[in-house]
Order: C-alpha cells, then sequence, then structure tokens
C-alpha cells in the first residue's frame, strides 16, 4: 500500500505528540483539516527566536533586530518561492487566512461601487462570506452563489452564466474544507478573468495537500494559514498580485506600514508593509521557514500521492459499512471524509469515536449555508494529513464499525 520511498516512520517521529495515547490506546489524529501537528524543527526555531534572535524587527540598527528582521524576511522569500510569487512584494503576513480574506474585502473592496457583483460558491468556509456580506452592507454590492451538482462539484454552467461586466470579484475555495471537493480555480479564474473580473482563492485546504503555483494558476489574490500547513499558529498569508496591493487603500494603520507620518498627511510604506501595520508575530513567521522547508523535503507531490491512497482506502472500506452516508464523492477530491451514520448524530458519532482515541471533528465545520443546502445541521469529519498511516485507517474504521452496534 505504501509507496516504499515515502519513509512514514520517520516522518511520524518528526511529530512528539503522535506518540500520545488516550484512553490507553495510541492517539489516531484525524483533525488535520482544522489544524496540522507540528513537527519538532517548528517548534525548535519558535524556542530558538525567543531564546537566541528576539527583538523587534525592521525598525532597529542592532545586530538582534537585524537578525530577527532577516529571518523574517526569509520566510517571506521561501513564501513566494514555495507557491511562485513573482516578489516578496506580493507575499502579505497576516494572523491567518480570515485575515486576510477580511483583507482583500476591506481593502479591495472599498474599490467596488454600489450595485457591482461579487461571486461566492455554496461550499465557502464563514471566513469567505462573512466579509463579503460587511461589504455588501457597507456599500450595496450584490452577491452570487455558485450553486453544486450532484457529483458534489461547483456547477459550471450557472458559473458562466452569472458572469457578466457587473461581477467585479469572485471569491471562492481551493478545496472544500467539507466535501474535499477540489474545485477547477484555473478555469474559475480565466472564466472570470474574461468578464474583467478579479478572483480571490481561499487555499486554506489545498496549500499542504496540492502544489501550488499562484503564478500559472494566474490567481490575483490566494490566501491561507501556516498552522494547517504544519506550521506555527498566528501566521497567515496574503498572496496578491503587485499591480493591484498597489492600488488598494491600507487595511489598517499604525506602525510599520507608514514612509512618513505628520498630523495633516501620511504616506505609506511600499509593499508588503503598506498591509502589515503593528508588530508582526514575526517570532512564528520565521519559524514557518521550518514549515516550508519541512514540506519541501518530503515534496508535496509525494504527501499528496499519500493522502490520496489513505482516502481510496478508507473510503472503499467506509463504503462496506452499513448506515453509513458519505457526503462528498467528487471525482477530484481531497483526503477529508464527511460523513453520518444513520440515525446517530453526528456529536454522538464524534464522542464515541474520541472514547476509542479517534480524533475526528463534528459539526457544521463554518459551512452553515453549505449544510442548509445539504439539508443537515452537520457531520462527522475523518481528515488526513501527511503522517497518517493505513494502520490508523483500519483503527478508524474498526472503531466506527463498533459504534455501528452501539448506534
Ligand atoms: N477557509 C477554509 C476553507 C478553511 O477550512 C478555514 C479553516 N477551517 C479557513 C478558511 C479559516 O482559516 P483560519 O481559521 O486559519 O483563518
Amino acid at each position: 500500500m505504501e509507496n516504499s520511498t515515502y519513509d512514514i516512520d520517520k516522518y511520524r517521529r518528526d511529530f512528539p505528540i503522535l506518540s500520545r495515547q488516550l484512553f490507553g490506546k495510541p492517539m489516531v489524529y484525524l483533525d488535520n483539516t482544522a489544524t496540522t501537528q507540528t513537527p519538532r524543527r517548528v517548534v525548535d526555531a519558535i524556542t530558538e527566536m525567543y531564546f537566541t534572535h528576539k527583538a523587534n524587527v525592521h525598525r532597529g540598527v542592532h545586530t538582534l533586530s537585524l537578525e530577527a528582521t532577516e529571518l523574517m524576511e526569509e520566510a517571506r522569500r521561501l513564501t513566494a518561492s514555495y507557491i511562485n510569487a513573482s516578489s516578496t512584494e506580493e507575499i502579505i503576513f497576516t494572523r491567518g487566512t480570515t485575515e486576510a480574506i477580511n483583507l482583500v474585502a476591506s481593502s479591495y473592496g472599498s474599490l467596488l461601487k454600489e450595485g457591482d457583483e461579487v461571486i461566492l460558491s455554496v461550499m465557502e468556509h464563514h471566513s469567505n462570506i462573512v466579509p463579503w456580506q460587511l461589504l455588501r452592507d457597507r456599500i450595496g454590492i450584490k452577491l452570487k452563489v455558485i450553486p453544486m451538482t450532484s457529483t458534489w462539484e461547483l456547477d459550471m454552467e450557472e458559473y458562466r452564466r452569472m458572469l457578466n461586466p457587473r461581477v467585479k470579484m469572485v471569491a471562492v475555495t481551493h478545496v472544500s474544507n467539507v466535501l474535499g471537493t477540489v474545485n477547477p480555480v484555473g478555469e474559475i479564474i480565466s472564466l472570470a478573468h474574461n468578464h474583467g473580473a478579479a478572483v480571490l482563492i481561499d487555499g486554506a485546504q489545498a496549500i499542504a495537500h496540492l502544489p501550488i503555483d499562484v503564478r500559472a494558476l494566474d490567481a490575483d489574490f490566494y490566501a491561507f494559514s501556516a498552522h494547517k500547513m504544519y506550521g506555527p499558529c498566528g501566521v497567515g498569508i496574503l498572496y496578491g498580485k503587485k499591480h493591484l496591493l498597489e492600488s488598494m487603500p491600507p487595511y489598517q494603520g499604525g506602525g510599520e506600514m507608514i514612509h512618513k507620518v505628520n498630523f495633516a498627511h501620511t504616506e505609506y510604506a511600499a509593499l508588503p508593509y503598506k498591509f502589515e501595520a503593528g508588530t508582526p508575530d514575526f517570532v512564528d513567521i520565521a519559524a514557518f521557514r521550518e514549515a516550508l522547508g519541512y514540506i519541501r523535503s518530503i515534496g508535496i507531490e509525494n504527501i499528496a500521492e499519500h493522502e490520496e491512497r489513505l482516502l481510496r482506502y478508507t473510503t472503499e472500506r467506509m463504503k462496506l459499512l452499513p448506515r453509513v452516508r458519505i457526503y462528498g464523492e467528487a471525482p477530484v477530491k481531497s483526503a477529508v471524509i464527511s460523513f453520518l451514520v444513520e440515525g446517530a448524530h453526528h456529536y454522538d458519532t464524534g464522542m464515541l469515536l474520541d472514547k476509542q482515541a479517534v480524533a475526528v471533528r463534528t459539526g457544521h465545520h463554518c459551512a452553515q449555508p453549505l449544510m442548509e443546502s445539504l439539508g443537515i445541521t452537520g457531520t462527522v469529519r475523518a481528515s488526513f494529513g501527511l503522517y497518517n498511516t493505513f494502520e490508523e485507517c483500519d483503527r478508524f474504521i474498526a472503531a466506527l464499525t463498533r459504534i455501528l452496534t452501539m448506534l
């Protein structure tokens, strides 16, 4: 089953938390969509920042500050190269995907006019819905929503019909955090561009599972979070095309984002600092270098292939179980399995899995409009990462089988 060059035992040893026991059993962590675990080298880098290089960045002439600045800026260079951005000016550090999307909705959004249209999809996470609703309430834009087909894919015919010259922005997720559907973002972007609309891709669920090349995609904005890619919490990334970022007003005002201030007038700093008001989370940003290096050392293609095998293996076994219904079986799918046990509340199924040391997520997964369209209130969601094993899939299936006899 396992590709012999994929050294999973070695990778697992990089994550101390994976050796935890729960209720006397080895923990099976299948909540990678919510957050991934952190390898030792990332945590070591955080410690090293605190113990060796901690000083505020960008303004200092002293050695410590120059070191901290260099480590933060190295993270920016590595991020730019990881997603194939044209320059580091296009990489804005934020607190997470949520803040990155809010930045675009607020700043790029302020350039829109009443009656302009923004297209979202039914699969969006609340963080790619609510910021656009705030904008709608502020300036009177119209929101339109791409529906889904019976094959759990975005309805591209309907999307084509929605496009018109009033559409100024299309904001869609690359991978659904509930269904695992990998959306055809390249096609979505080129169709939007044909109609003069910009495109923001929510990459939170794609970045650790697929190779991402923002220039090949021709994405205008691409947002993701470090904590979902084996990196530290508190760091997000907004990629934006330079000419668009230059045309946009600042999102927040304060220190770091200015060139010159007097009470009559402020000149803003150049990119990317114009969008990074206040002291950034330079400790975690610097440690993010190690997460990027870690993924690179294994290879995102190898990770994707491993997760695809886990997905197929687990899905086939789940389909043999009676009373289990999977939500999300798109032909191109990431390693996320949402499901319900007939007659059982998702919360109960999740609790019973937890008692067998299997960590899954239950609930609406911050996608209530999607739940509503499916006519359910939530699902149980098992999601996989680079360190999950086939044996863990077996333990999950065994736990689920046991639950079926109980419920
Ligand atoms: N978009 C998607 C598709 C997500 O899955 C998530 C996290 N669950 C987010 C956005 C928000 O990410 P964060 O909470 O790190 O800002």
